[in-house]
């Protein structure tokens, strides 16, 4: 009877063991193409891969008019999908990248903090997404190292002679796109990062018309290379693979050549997922690039700390929620709340600080309990009494997921 229970307990920890290693997250940024588009050009390798998951419609920008509103240019979208928040937080304004707050972790730093031997790579036709961004080998990362990257290649003026069309770009989109799908092919890395700029270019260059459309069919070409890199992983090796493709920012509407600003198309982004278990925030909800970092941190089982996770904008696309869209306000010295349950079992407890330790140093916010009220109530009023700031952070904790909120009086500077 012993040698039995010895024997399925070695049985379900290998099974265990087997599943936690076998799971393989991919996530790729294509640059600066706005939903109307990818729903209205044929792009064939994208349906597939939706086919298998879900396509949505989604949103960069932070929340317009408010304290995360953030700028709708590349470097800070880029930055928004890696630390699943906005830009009032990882400090990345514009594409110069000049003093990214990293005490807001990436994916890529949780990962190796709990997973060290787990494999991380970076493929890119940008080489600041992995030195500035990602913060490879800096020490205000804790000297984080990734185990591969292919990038750099624009830099390479003699391979790449830098010509007035830009096919210099596409060629290095090509160059990234072989080498990941060939490194997914021979290596498996567990996470990576695959990111192509010619769409963006081409955007730029010609506005919305035949040849910006063309650069999007080029793309999807390049999905379907990378897709068929993942599903022959999953058939000869058995590995379950997760792939999220987005972009990091629309387009205006009047030429389709610009974007930063906040208009509709230009904060309109879309998700391509071949995910199981998309949930109805996903489908219907309009959720952010910035929900796409905890959903590989769900899919990979990386556990993001309770001090970090009281940080994070963006929630799960993936099982279940308690709630979303969370509202914050404070009137006559009451903190006014509402959010919208998905799920209403269980209660929400109700923090607040009114420090931002966390933003300034990486350290600990002193978070109070302010009220415990069931998720099916949708709507908590606190009296903040005692308190007088210009500044509170919410944090609203519930049982199947959190939301966070800050909120910030139009004087102060947070
Ligand atoms: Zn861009």
């Amino acid at each position: 009877m012993k040698a039995t229970i010895l024997s399925i307990t070695i049985f379900l920890f290998s099974f265990t063991a087997f599943t936690q290693n076998n799971k393989k997250a991919i996530f790729v940024i294509v640059d600066g193409i706005p939903a109307d588009l990818i729903e209205k050009l044929e792009t064939p390798n994208l349906d597939a891969i939706a086919k298998v998951g879900g396509y949505t419609r989604a949103h960069v920008g932070g929340e317009k008019g408010t304290y995360s509103q953030s700028p709708t240019i590349s470097a800070v979208g880029y930055n928004h999908l890696l630390t699943g928040v906005w830009t009032n937080k990882h400090n990345v304004w514009d594409n110069d990248i000049k003093d990214p707050n990293y005490h807001y972790w990436t994916i890529f730093r949780f990962l190796k903090q709990e997973y060290p031997q787990k494999k991380a790579a970076v493929f890119s036709s940008w080489l600041d997404n992995r030195t500035k961004l990602v913060g490879e080998g800096l020490s205000q990362t804790g000297k984080l190292q990734l185990d591969y990257h292919f990038d750099g290649l624009e830099l390479d003026t003699v391979n790449y002679p830098h010509d007035k069309d830009a096919n210099y770009m596409h060629r290095i989109d090509e160059a990234v796109v072989d080498n990941a799908a060939e490194y997914i092919r021979t290596e498996s890395p567990d996470l990576s990062w695959v990111y192509l700029e010619y769409t963006d270019d081409m955007g730029h260059k010609y506005g919305d018309g035949p040849e910006f459309y063309r650069a999007i069919g080029l793309m999807d070409k390049q999905m379907g290379r990378l897709w068929e890199a993942i599903q022959y992983r999953e058939r000869t090796f058995k590995e379950n693979w997760v792939i999220y493709i987005t972009t990091d920012h629309g387009r205006d509407s009047a030429t389709g050549r610009n974007h930063g600003g906040q208009s509709t198309r230009e904060r309109g982004t879309w998700i391509v997922t071949n995910a199981k278990g998309l949930n109805d925030y996903f489908k219907t909800g309009n959720p952010g690039v910035v929900d796409i970092m905890p959903s590989i941190a769900k899919f990979m089982n990386v556990h993001i700390p309770k001090d970090q996770l009281m940080e994070v904008d963006g929630i799960p696309l993936t099982g279940r929620l308690s709630a979303i869209a969370p509202v914050a306000t404070i009137e006559n010295g009451k903190l006014k709340l509402s959010w919208k349950a998905l799920d209403k079992k269980g209660n929400a407890k109700i923090w607040v600080a009114n420090t931002n330790n966390f933003k300034t140093d990486g350290s600990k916010d002193e978070y109070k309990l302010m009220a415990t009220v069931p998720v099916s109530k949708q709507s908590a009023i606190i009296d903040l009494k005692n308190t007088t700031s210009d500044f509170y952070k919410i944090y609203i904790e519930m049982p199947e997921n959190s939301l966070v909120r800050w909120v910030v009086k139009e004087a102060a500077q947070q």
